[in-house]
């Protein structure tokens, strides 16, 4: 009759457990109840997979603003450079 599972998480629910499940802070019963719901709900393993894709480009971003930290030194030198020459 429903579709009510008892127990089981509803899709407002993934959305709130997202950020732990991504940093491991479920409890094994949360995780497991955040796994089942996936398997059930084609539209949050969607969305999931897109967070995942989100995390990983953003922390190649991350990276690259790490490495980039070193830029605006160089940066502010050649434009101390050039002001000198005026
Ligand atoms: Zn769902």
């Amino acid at each position: 009759m429903s579709k009510y599972v008892p127990g089981m998480l509803t899709c407002k629910e993934i959305d709130g457990f997202l950020y732990d499940f991504h940093e491991n802070q479920l409890s094994y019963i949360e995780c497991l109840k955040f796994k089942l719901h996936l398997s059930m709900c084609k539209e949050c393993k969607n969305y999931v997979r897109k967070y995942e894709n989100i995390i990983r480009i953003s922390q190649g971003e991350f990276t690259n603003t790490e490495s980039a930290k070193k830029v605006p030194e160089d940066l502010i030198k050649a434009i101390l450079k050039s002001r000198k020459k005026k």
